[in-house]
């Protein structure tokens, strides 16, 4: 039997089998299964014994005999079939349902048997119902195996004769034909990590003679699976760069200069510098730019995006900001137009609320080129925004944004504009390796200076009376406060009961007209919601009491305290996100996490997480453990979670390995014409056109 042959073929499976093997796990080939691995072995040497049973024992093997078989019928053409199993340390009784008649004819007395199951106790007896079974010693070929391996199994497959003991007798079969794998990984790459044969590995997961060869196993499957993930990505971004037109910006001029030396409100931190000219260099090489900006909240992403965009304006193109919220998009825009008074530039706003005699006012400049910075929201992307010469596009909390709303970005100019692509929350590195393989990445690891890390605390409602009263000293001394409520109900009128409640508490304590309180919710008009964010920003209200509409890139440097309530309803990367929203200025800030009393584990360990750092790669990192890979926003096409064996939150040396390596094969060889097995690899790959999926 070859590799690709069908599994149909397979001694012990044929048709019926093979459909089921196809349904259920979508093995068609020889090759298929011998890449189903067992998730766990039995230990032959060390099996268990009924004496050493607990209710916490699980899955088991034992080995022992029958006797004392009994039929019990429980209806028409129905019967239970009980027999007692004995392995000399005690007694379990096995229990069939179904099947019996199979079971009835296969079991002899004095004969051994190595059953399979998980034991439970019935009416003060230990039970196993339904086990596999098999005789000891007498189907097997292989004798001196010593570790049995157990394969996840569903029930349909348990039913056609595929449990777990049936498919190692196939993968068992299976070894056979294993000599005839080919090697898929580069020899030198083999060498260099002490790696496995690809064949050894095959057979050594399922059949490992020790715990040393299992070992090797798995980090030589997990070193394959990584490395072609790598090369999926890496091959995509290589041939983009190859094949990519970009507009050349070659000259640094009069705007980004004349801002540079008398508009810049603050020296530039060192970070921001290096990304400037990591931009700057992308801006002039001939190629599209595809960079993400990576940098924790704070840390000064904005000022960065606006000096980008100058350079687009000083070689003659437009540039525009895309920002995920109107709230954002007024933001952005109030800034720019601060810190861009008198140099004589267009700058825009255009979001949905604009009215419409204003939105045909501000399309005709920019289709004509009056206007060179447009600000806004998916209002940009529509067809009837035209541009005159569309050089740069930037795009702020990057994972908002779908993919075809990018693309259609993309279209707005030939060649297509460069592009900058900004995270809110940092990506854990692995993934960042992995997801972004084919994005040229720059990292803001500095905050600017005189910053004082935000100081958070966890509190629970009996002490609201001590929260509250430190808000108050907190804005008798000139500061300003949020609090906000999670969306927690799918109706958003009972969250805005939520908040409604909140609200009535909060101005109990901070009454008028000592006190001014601003509200912002979902429910809001894009109007209303600018007007209580201004009043907020220009210092008018103390508290803003909001739902989470505030989380992404809120700029109000006078606030200093961030309550978050129901904070256990919040995920990590959303708590730091709000946390961000203080600690913009000189002052002492502070993020106050309340809770219910009782708290689930992940609960408390984001709390704890939370407390224990400002960091937002740390943050990101225990989030991508919390929660798994499987639940991070823009993972589902990525590839990460289809790995059966590697994984992405706990095998990071291997991550890095396998980048490395593919990296410098692609830089060395880059059309892979030395690596024909590569080559093959990425003639039939499904994941070609990855890239364009992500930016
Ligand atoms: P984010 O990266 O979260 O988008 P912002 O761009 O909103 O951060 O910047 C956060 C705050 O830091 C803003 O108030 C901004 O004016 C200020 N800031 C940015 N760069 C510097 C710098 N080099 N020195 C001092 N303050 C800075
Ligand atoms: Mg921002």
């Amino acid at each position: 039997m070859k590799p690709q042959d069908d599994i149909v073929y397979l001694k012990g499976v044929g048709p019926s089998r093979a459909k089921v093997l196809a349904s259920e796990l979508d093995i068609r080939t020889a090759s298929q299964l011998l890449e189903y691995y067992p998730y766990r072995y039995i230990d032959r040497s060390s099996l268990a014994t009924v004496a050493s049973l607990t209710e916490e024992s699980g899955l088991v093997a034992l080995r022992g005999k029958v006797s004392n078989m009994q039929i019990t019928s429980t209806g028409r053409y129905r019967e239970r079939l009980t027999v007692d199993f004995s392995d000399g340390t005690g007694t379990i009784q096995l229990v069939w349902f179904q099947g019996t008649k199979w079971v009835r004819e296969k079991l002899k007395p004095n004969t051994e048997y190595l059953i399979l199951g998980k034991p439970t106790v019935f009416n003060g007896q230990w039970q196993m119902t339904h086990p596999e079974l098999e005789v000891e010693n007498g189907e097997r070929r292989t004798e001196n195996v010593k570790y049995m391996p157990v394969y996840t199994t569903t029930e349909k497959m348990k039913q056609s004769g595929l449990g777990t003991r049936a498919l190692a007798r196939l993968t068992e079969t299976l070894c056979d034909c294993i000599a005839g794998l080919d090697e898929t990984l580069p020899p030198d790459v083999m060498a260099k990590y002490h790696l496995l044969p690809r064949s050894e590995a095959l057979r050594a997961i399922h059949y490992p003679a020790s715990q040393q060869q299992l070992d090797a196993a798995r980090t030589r499957l997990k070193f394959e699976e990584l490395f072609f993930l790598q090369l999926d990505y890496q091959w995509a971004h290589s041939a983009r760069l190859q094949h990519s037109v970009g507009r050349v910006f070659a000259s640094v001029g009069d705007y980004f200069n004349r801002f540079y030396s008398e508009h810049l409100p603050f020296p530039l931190t060192g970070a921001q510098k290096r990304v400037i000219r990591e931009v700057r260099d992308d801006l002039r090489s001939g190629r599209q730019m595809n960079r993400l900006l990576q940098g924790d909240v704070g840390s000064g992403k904005t000022l960065v995006a606006l000096m980008c965009m100058l350079l687009a304006l000083d070689n003659g193109s437009q540039a525009c900001l895309m920002a995920p919220t109107e709230i954002l998009a007024t933001q952005h825009y109030q800034t720019f137009c601060r810190m861009l008074e008198g140099l004589s530039i267009g700058v825009e706003l255009l979001i949905g609320s604009v009215k419409a005699a204003d939105k045909k006012r501000i399309k005709a400049d920019i289709a004509a080129g009056k206007t060179h910075i447009v600000i806004g929201t998916h209002a940009l992307i529509e067809d009837d925004v035209r541009f005159r010469d569309l050089g740069l596009v930037v795009i702020d909390e990057q994972h908002r944004f779908g993919v075809e709303q990018r693309s259609k970005l993309w279209a707005k100019a030939t060649p297509p504009p460069h592009v900058l692509v900004m995270t809110a929350t940092p990506i854990p590195r692995t993934l960042a390796m992995t997801l972004y393989g084919d994005l040229d990445c720059s990292i803001i690891d500095e905050l600017p200076p005189g910053r004082h890390p935000v100081r958070t605390f966890h509190r629970t409602e009996p002490r609201r009376p001590l929260v509250f009263s430190f808000l108050k000293k907190q804005i008798d001394a000139g500061r300003q406060v949020y609090i906000v409520y999670p969306l927690i109900h799918e109706s958003e009128k009972l969250d805005l009961r939520d908040l409604e409640a909140g609200l009535d508490m909060v101005l109990s304590y901070f009454p008028r007209p000592q006190y001014q309180v601003s509200m912002v919710h979902g429910g809001l008009s894009a109007d209303e919601k600018a007007f209580e964010m201004r009043r907020f920003k220009e210092g008018k209200t103390h508290i803003m009491v909001a739902t989470t509409v505030i989380e992404v890139g809120v700029d109000v440097p006078n606030a200093t305290v961030m309550v978050i309530e129901n904070a256990e309803h919040f995920g990590l990367s959303q708590l730091h996100q709000l946390r961000g929203r203080v600690g913009r200025g000189a002052d002492q800030s502070y993020c106050i996490l309340m809770t219910k009393d009782q708290l689930s584990y992940t609960s408390q360990e984001r709390i704890r997480t939370m407390c224990a750092t400002t960091d937002g790669f740390q943050i990101a990192e225990a989030d991508l453990r919390l929660r798994g890979p499987g639940d991070i926003q823009g993972l589902q096409q990525s590839g990460v979670l289809d790995l059966k064996m590697a994984s992405i939150v706990d095998d990071e040396p291997l991550v890095r390995a396998t980048r490395n390596e593919v990296h410098d094969i692609l830089a060395a060889d880059p059309a892979l014409t030395a690596h024909p097995i590569l080559a093959q690899y990425i003639k039939h790959s499904k994941n070609k056109q990855l890239w364009s999926k992500i930016s």
